[in-house]
């Protein structure tokens, strides 16, 4: 029961909710402003002007101004107050709960004072970074953007942008938005992609010489091509697009880019959309004025389908550079070749100046899904050196004549079965990895998992179906190691390309990180624990258990004398839909912990109010439901179409969805035809199925009932 079909998805994002209050609640924790006056001299912190030249300096302490803390994305910052020796000495300064709230995933931002996040339902927050005290609040509206198109996991964001006095948000729906950062008023919005396509957006925007950057994901819920566009910051009127792939041949091309792109494809790809999109992954270069894009999976996954006699497939799983002020091609470096397995190159892009063999360089540091860790030249885009940093069976190594990964026979399933590693999941996802220019070393949250991958018996013109998905290939099993931990914390050499030391993690699925001057490397963990390490060495040095799954990194910043660090603590992301077995089970129910915003200094002594223990839910036992198996069968089908994506493969949810063996509401034929057809829940994220008849709907609720009753040992 626990397969999945081969059309499912797997890494797409999650969400649900059967939860029904709509209104922000936060409330403060008792001690606020215990930590003094935040009145800030206006003349200090004009943020009107505060622009590229502010955002690339390292040195500036008071803010976190990008999503990476400045254009190198190192997420370093050179404050020390919080050190090696003080570190003990960490404490919470306060807090701010988010009820309403389900995956936290986002960096924050803090500019002149006030601190920025993005929550469920891309809500947009500001709040006072000293006392924690809301400002101002912005909801898009999501759920009414919407309407009845069906969507999954439409409660994650990752983060937002500031540009001269303008917060920048990007919402599921695809709306670009510009806020005013004092106020919150809208200033304006676009629609980015047309709403009939199966797109959607988790990313940050990313701003930079008065444009600001957006692409969007869809590779796995539909033919999806991706794309990426800039906007002018004051009018969001659009600057300049770039195309991943190319489109049909036939209607001729953008761009000279796209042409060449066209000769690494075969077959009728744009039939598919052909994938490739930027969904995470801008950085933007000051000394070469790009922006270099990193860009995701084939649409399809399977090659087979997608190009079927072969190709590179230009630009997927690429790092391409791009003109910052037209959009241009500049030049590209593929990690991925021809990819088949969902790995994307879509993670963050560091820049940083290192030395190899003597010889400086200007470096891009990149360690994509594919298990390898790359240091690449970005004045020219070609490959420096290239090492695996977890086990890797799809390729030997990466030939540094040619820049390619050699191949192994058999890494494509062509007997339509292969166990590959890395997982779909990726050996590096979207967690940010931080460098420290003081030790050289970048710190990488990695996962140890494979994957046995299945197409079989596939049709090749086999077809994925807008907002319903499909990869052309299964994932039929996440395979977990037996030999070595499912999730390490690597300090990762990039000039050796080998890990430094290693702190073995029991779970793969843990947060970004953040590292100081102060010595020190920050992450939070799967289990709610949130650590500080010694940079240098990987001892621990100090934890405290939040009591719910970190998957946010965390920023630092000072104010008035004092450093900060902010976290936003919610379990999510697309890995907490549902359990690996093999791995430990989280406990973190949905609806049972509280989301949270903790800010830690130097002696804080605000008690958090404690959370509930974990929890795994229990499977309703409702006697008097009479199941009829074959309505149930057919349910299971139904179910791993359009339910397992957000509910958990076999019907065993997580952090991110109600577990519906567990919810009463499949009991009742009428409640279950409300929220599932009806969209009684749809501004909780719940979409509405209104396509699904009686028949359908029953047979969900039979197959739902049957596996709470098969799971509690009942049938
Ligand atoms: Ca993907």
């Amino acid at each position: 029961m626990s397969k999945r079909r081969l059309s499912g998805s797997l890494s797409i994002v999650a969400s649900l909710v059967f939860i029904v209050s709509t209104t922000l609640t936060g409330c403060l924790s008792s001690e606020e402003g215990t930590s003094g006056s935040t009145v800030l001299d206006p003349a200090e912190h004009d943020v009107s002007t505060i622009g590229d030249t502010e955002i690339a300096d390292e040195t500036r302490t008071a803010d976190w101004l990008a999503y990476g803390r400045t254009h190198s994305e190192q997420r370093f910052s050179p404050l020390t107050d919080i050190n090696r020796d003080t570190v003990s000495r960490l404490g919470v300064t306060w807090y701010r709960d988010l009820p309403d709230d389900v995956a936290l995933v986002s960096t924050p931002l803090v500019v002149g004072g006030t601190l920025y996040f993005t929550g469920t339902m891309n809500i947009v927050r500001a709040v006072d970074a000293v006392t924690g005290e809301l400002l101002w609040e912005y909801d898009p509206d999501v759920a009414g953007a919407i309407g009845s198109r069906r969507q999954v996991g439409w409660v994650h964001n990752r983060g937002l942008s500031f540009y001269k006095g303008k917060i920048f948000a990007a919402t599921w729906d695809g709306r670009l938005i510009a806020l005013s950062s004092t106020t919150g008023e809208l200033l304006w919005s676009t629609q980015t992609f047309d709403t009939s396509k199966p797109l959607y957006i988790t990313g940050a925007p990313k701003a930079f010489r008065n444009k600001v950057l957006i692409g969007n994901g869809g590779t796995e819920v539909g033919r999806a091509r991706g794309s990426v566009t800039a906007y002018d910051a004051d009018t969001g009127d659009e600057a300049w697009t770039f195309h991943v792939v190319p489109g049909n041949p036939a209607d001729g091309f953008e761009s000279p880019a796209m042409e060449m792109a066209a000769e690494t494809w075969t077959g009728s790809w744009w039939e598919h959309g052909g994938g490739g999109n930027a969904w995470h992954g801008f950085t933007y270069d000051p000394e070469f004025n790009a922006v270099y894009v990193g860009t995701g999976n084939g649409a399809p996954w399977n090659r087979r389908i997608r190009s079927p006699g072969g190709g590179d497939n230009l630009f997927l799983c690429s790092i391409v550079a791009l003109n910052a002020d037209t959009g241009e091609y500049l030049w590209h470096y593929q990690t991925t070749p021809g990819e088949t397995w969902d790995y994307n190159s879509t993670m963050d892009i560091v820049l940083a100046d290192i030395e190899v063999d003597g010889s400086p360089i200007k470096a891009i540091l990149h360690a994509p899904k594919n298990g390898f860790f790359y240091v690449i030249d970005r004045e020219t885009g070609s490959l420096v050196s290239a090492e695996p940093f977890t086990r890797v069976t799809w390729a030997t190594h990466v030939d540094l004549e040619t820049g390619r990964p050699v191949e192994t026979a058999g890494a494509r399933y062509p007997e339509g079965e292969a166990n590959v590693w890395p997982s779909p999941h990726g050996a590096h996802s979207w967690q940010a990895m931080s460098y420290n220019p003081v030790t050289g070393l970048v710190y990488l949250p990695t996962m140890h998992l494979g994957g046995r991958y299945v197409d079989s018996g596939l049709d090749p013109s086999w077809r994925a179906e807008d907002f319903v998905g499909g990869n052309g290939v299964g994932v039929w099993e996440i395979l977990v190691p037996d030999d070595m931990p499912p999730g390490a914390l690597q300090a990762w050499d990039p000039v050796r390309q080998e890990p430094a030391w290693t702190v073995p993690q029991a779970h793969p699925w843990n947060a970004g990180t953040l590292t100081t001057a102060g010595d020190l490397v920050f992450q939070g963990r799967y289990d709610g624990v949130f650590l500080a390490y010694d940079a240098h060495t990987g001892d621990e040095l100090w934890s405290r258990d939040l009591g719910l799954g970190i998957s946010a990194p965390p920023i630092t910043y000072e104010l008035d004398g004092t450093q900060y660090l902010a976290l936003l603590v919610g379990y999510g992301g697309g890995y907490a839909v549902s359990f690996t077995p093999g791995l430990p089970d989280e406990g973190w129910a949905y609806g049972v912990h509280t989301r949270r915003l903790v800010t830690f200094a130097l002696d804080g002594d605000t008690t958090l109010s404690p959370q509930p223990p974990p929890q795994l839910p229990e499977p309703l036992v409702a006697a008097d439901f009479a199941i009829d198996e074959e309505l149930a069968v057919r349910g299971q089908g139904l179910y791993g179409t359009y339910c397992s994506i957000c509910h958990g493969g076999g019907a065993v949810a997580n952090a991110m969805a109600t577990d519906l063996r567990a919810s009463s509401v499949p009991l009742s034929r009428g409640a279950f035809a409300r929220v599932v057809r009806d969209g009684a829940l749809a501004d909780r994220a719940m979409p509405p199925f209104a396509t699904l008849d009686d028949e359908e709907l029953d047979a969900l609720r039979h197959y739902l009932r049957a596996k709470a009753h098969v799971d509690a040992g009942v049938l």
